[in-house]
Order: C-alpha cells, then structure tokens, then sequence
C-alpha cells in the first residue's frame, strides 16, 4: 500500500464520521492527519516500522494505531465500527465527485440512499433537486458521475449495453442495403457485464453504412474506419465495433464475433482433427481452402462442423460441444415461453404507473397475468406500504383484476424481510394476498450465520413465495450479502418458496451459476423484472438470458405455468 491509500481510509473516517454527526473536532483530527500522510515524502510504512510515525504532524498515538491495522488488514476497527452503524455502500456514493460528505449525509439522512442504484433512480425520479442545498444540475451531475465510475470499472451492466446497443442497431437496420444485423460478443452471449459492444451487417455495399454509423448522434469519436470494420466512442464512453461482411458470410462471422474464445478455440482444435478449418470466412476443408463449406447462417457453421446448434448463452467452453455433439443439449427457457410476471411496483409505492397501466401493459405484451408487489414500509425510500394502505391496496388489485376477463392480476407485495427475519407486514393480509416476494433492503452486513437465520426465519413464517433478488448484490456495485446458500435452499424447498432470477438493471440476481446450482438442488425457480414502469417490463428478458445461461428450460422456470399452477406450486398458498 502507499501513501495515497492510507490517506483514502483516513479520510474514509473523516466523511463517515460527518454522516454520523459525529463531533466536529474528531472529524477535523481525521481530515488533518488524511493530508498529512497523503502528502507525506517518506513512505508511511517506512516511518510505522522505525515508530517515527507520532512525529508527523496530527499523528498522535491512536491515529497511529489506526494505520498499523491499517496495514495489517486494509480497514481498522473504527472504519469497520462505522461502515456496521451505517452502510458500506457510502463508500462507493463518496467516491462521486462534487457531492462530498456534507451532501451525501443529507442524501442519506432525508432519503436513506446507501447505494448507487437507489440513487441514480432517486435522482432519474427528480427526487434529489428536492432536498435543501440541491438542485437539478447536482442532480445531472450525480447521474453523470454514477456513469463515470462504473465506465472507470472497465464495464458497463448487460442491461444499459443491450439498450445502448439496440438504439444503434435499430437505427442501422433502416438503411439501404442493409441485409441482416446482429448484436455479437459478450451481449449476445448474455455476460453480465459488457466491455465494448459488437455490431455484424451483412451488405453488398458497407462504404454507406461505416459512414453512417461515425455520424450517429451518439457518437463522440471514430477511433478507426475502415471498408470493413469502423470502431466508435459513444458520448457515453462506450466502444462499439462495426464490422460488415457479405451476406453470403454472415453466419460464420457472427459466430466468430460473437466468441467465447475459450470456445473457439476448442471448437477449431477440434475442427483440425476432422480436417477442417474454422475462421470468420466460414468453415473449409483443409484440401480446399478457397470455397467455403459453410458459413450463410452460423446453423450452417454448426452443422458442417457435426454439431447442433449452440445457443450464444451456452459458448463458454464447458461441456457445449461435447453435448452438441451428443445432442444432449438442454433446450432453454426463451421469451415465448413467459406466461406472466410476477415481480412489479406501482404508484402505490416506487412506481411510475396505476395497477392498470400495468396489468394494461402486461397484457400487451402476451401475457396472461402478473403480480403487482409494492414495498412493505420499512422501505421509506419507496413510500412503502403500512397495513392499512397494503389492504385497501389488496381491495384495488382485486377491482381491476375483475375488470380484466381473460388476464390475472395477482394480488402481492414486496415484503421486506426485517433485521431478526421477521416480515415487515401483519401476517393475515400477507395470507390474504396471492403472492408475496420477500426480500432484503437493509442490514447487508450481518455475519454469514446471522443471515442465514434470517433468511430462513423468514421462510419458516410459510408466507413466503419466492425470496426477491435472493442475494441483493448490484452489478458493479455491491458484492451480494453472504449466508449459507444450501440450508437456505434447503429450507426453501421444504416449505415451496421459489428463488427469484431478478431481472431489473444493475442486479440479474440470482447469478446463472447459482440460479443453476439452486434448481440442480431441487429449488424453484422463478423470474422477475422488478419493473418500476410500463417500460422496465421488458426487463424480465434479462432474467430469460440469465436463466438461459443457467441452461434452464421452460420446465424449470415457473413463470411458464399457468397463474392457477404457478400458485399451486408455491408454498404461501398451499398451507
Ligand atoms: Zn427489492
Ligand atoms: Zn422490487
């Protein structure tokens, strides 16, 4: 460690301690001595080892212990003390530049933001320029910065790169001579975090369209063009990287473009053997190099190479080939196969649309029912819901459920599952409901132990359908909370309690590996887009991709049943 980062905890401490409201003077000996290391010369392990530490100024002997457990674990007992009191999340919010201690305790005293995704959607809401000493430029530079930093993590959460990618595809597809567009790479593919964006056309005439695609709106700057491949920086700081090819080579470009690495080169060193060869120009035998015997659609690709088709979800080099080979390849969950969603807010709460705008929504989007779930009101950030308010609630989904002949409108909630595990409603109206999402939104930090009782009390109270975002990590933001995943599951499945792929930006949580391991297990499995509007419905495609990549068939994924036999699989209902 150098200087710098001993300085970072210091004055970690210092803003933590002003969040608090602790006294001013401990706060300023915080901030003096932060300074003092970070522009210190000598380096400050050098002057612990020699204890000529106390001789720098503001140093005294406890802000000396606090760096030796500094150096011996990166954090201190005070810092950890504070990050227990109030959420480790503030870290990451201090690090926006421009907001600073002051702001962020306001942010957190009137709205108790403690991470970066409530906050961008308090400050998208306009819920920020509302605070005293606020305003709408804090506002957009709030929302700016929260860009910034996760572009200074290197990657950008799938959702936010699909819907950067697809406004640039739809623009493309509209112009002459464009054949076919895909998406390619790590977003076709469905990892959870995307570097730069891939883009594959198939025309006779690329010059046109590499001209258009450097003057789009969103671009900021051509880093290369050329007659095949022009690469651009977005406003936003994301790379997109056009490539166009004959139609009659789509396929096996795309499927070239699209990766992993790891599969292809399994895939050509298994092609050698077979006396083929495999590139972005399509696949040849090795006696004929110059025609190709495949490579129009990457179906084609596969099946010259004696395999079925590979989903883009399952090209990461596991068993893939092996079971295409075999055809023993799972045939996965897709779109189609949704019949309803059961993870949704309103206006009632944290929501920007009535029950039946989005039931209205729902519907126009095929399906057969939803579930509208607004928060408990421990959640005061989202206006959640007391007893009184969640009955007359109940009473309002069951109205508009009636007015609706050939659709389902589930009554449920987003039920906060307390500190002690205990449910954050009167447990007759959560009996009374159709369905009822637990969830965690506070105490992230408990011991492992503690929150696997937690979890598990919670799922004792048989109330429970599914557990809501069932680790709460944020992509690219907070690590997800730590319990015994096998007892919790195996006390889900004891009692029918399903476990959430949620699909909102910034969380697909359950992750495919566990979302896999989980229904391996025996567990439920259920998908949810936690959708806060008409709009983010669309979100429950992410939670498909994530399901897809835990190679999950509609069988396993019980938003594929009917509402009756969705309720009649889970445990709320049964008992
Ligand atoms: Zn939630
Ligand atoms: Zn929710």
């Amino acid at each position: 460690m150098d200087n710098r980062d001993y300085a970072r905890v210091l004055s970690e401490i210092a803003a933590l301690m002003q969040i608090k409201g602790s006294n001013r003077f401990r706060i300023r000996a915080f901030e003096n001595a932060a300074r003092t290391v970070e522009t210190q010369a000598q380096s400050i392990e050098d002057l612990l080892d020699s204890n000529e530490i106390t001789d720098l100024k503001g140093i005294g002997d406890s802000i000396a212990q606090d760096l030796r457990q500094i150096r011996e674990r990166g954090t201190c007992d005070l810092h950890e003390s504070l990050l227990d009191d109030l959420d480790p999340g503030l870290l990451v919010i201090l690090r926006i530049q421009g907001l600073g201690p002051k702001k962020v305790k306001a942010i957190y005293d009137e709205l108790q933001i403690v991470e970066i995704e409530t906050l961008r959607k308090a400050a998208e809401a306009q819920k920020i320029r509302e605070l005293p000493g606020f305003g709408a430029r804090t506002e957009e530079k709030i929302l700016s910065e929260i860009e910034r930093l996760e572009r200074a993590g290197g990657r950008i959460p799938l959702p936010r790169a699909r819907r950067i990618a697809e406004s640039i595809e739809d623009q493309l597809r509209q112009l002459d001579g464009v054949q076919d567009i895909s998406i390619a790479g790590s977003l076709r593919r469905g990892r959870e975090t995307i570097g730069d964006i891939d883009l594959v056309i198939a025309t006779d005439d690329p010059a046109p369209i590499h001209q258009k695609f450097g003057s789009l709106t969103e671009v900021d700057d051509v880093l290369v063009t050329g007659e095949t491949k022009t690469s651009v920086r977005l406003r936003s700081g994301v790379q997109v990287d056009l490539r166009t090819v004959k139609p009659s080579l789509f396929g096996s470009a795309l499927h070239y473009f699209t990766g992993s690495k790891e599969h292809h080169i399994t895939l050509r060193t298994r092609a050698k053997r077979q006396g083929l060869k495999i590139s972005e120009y399509g696949v040849f035998s090795l006696e004929n190099e110059d025609e190709p015997i495949a490579s129009r659609t990457e179906e084609e690709v596969y099946a010259a190479l004696g395999l079925d088709y590979i989903p883009p979800e399952l090209r990461e080099d596991r068993d893939e080939i092996e079971r295409a080979e075999n055809h023993s390849l799972p045939s996965l969950v897709d779109l189609d196969d949704i019949r309803g969603d059961i993870h949704m807010h309103t206006t009632e709460t944290d929501g920007n649309a009535s029950i039946q705008e989005m039931a209205q929504a729902a519907a126009e989007r095929g399906y057969q029912f939803i579930a509208i779930t607004d928060h408990s009101q421990d959640v005061r950030v989202a206006n959640g819901m007391t007893p009184e308010r969640f009955a007359a609630h109940i009473e309002a989904i069951n109205q508009v459920d009636q007015q609706m002949p050939d659709f389902r409108v589930l009554s449920g909630i987003e039920v906060d599952i307390l500190k002690d595990g205990s449910l954050d409603m009167d447990h007759d109206l959560l009996a009374r409901c159709d369905w009822v999402v637990g969830s965690i939104h506070s105490h992230f930090t408990l011991s492992p132990e503690a929150m696997t009782e937690r979890l598990c009390t919670a799922i004792d109270t048989g109330l429970l359908s599914c557990l809501g975002h069932p680790t709460g990590r944020i992509l690219g933001g907070r690590d997800g909370y730590e319990y015994d995943f096998d007892v919790v599951i195996e006390k889900a499945i004891e009692h029918d309690v399903a476990f959430e792929i949620n699909g909102s930006s910034g969380r697909l949580d359950l992750n495919a590996d566990r979302a896999r391991y989980a229904q391996q297990k025996g567990a439920l499995i259920v998908l949810g887009s936690d959708a806060h509007s008409q709009r983010g419905l669309d979100d429950l495609r992410f939670a498909v991709q994530q399901a897809r990549r835990a190679e999950l068939g509609p069988e396993s994924i019980l938003n594929s049943l009917s509402a009756e036999e969705l309720l009649s699989r889970v445990g709320k209902t049964r008992s």
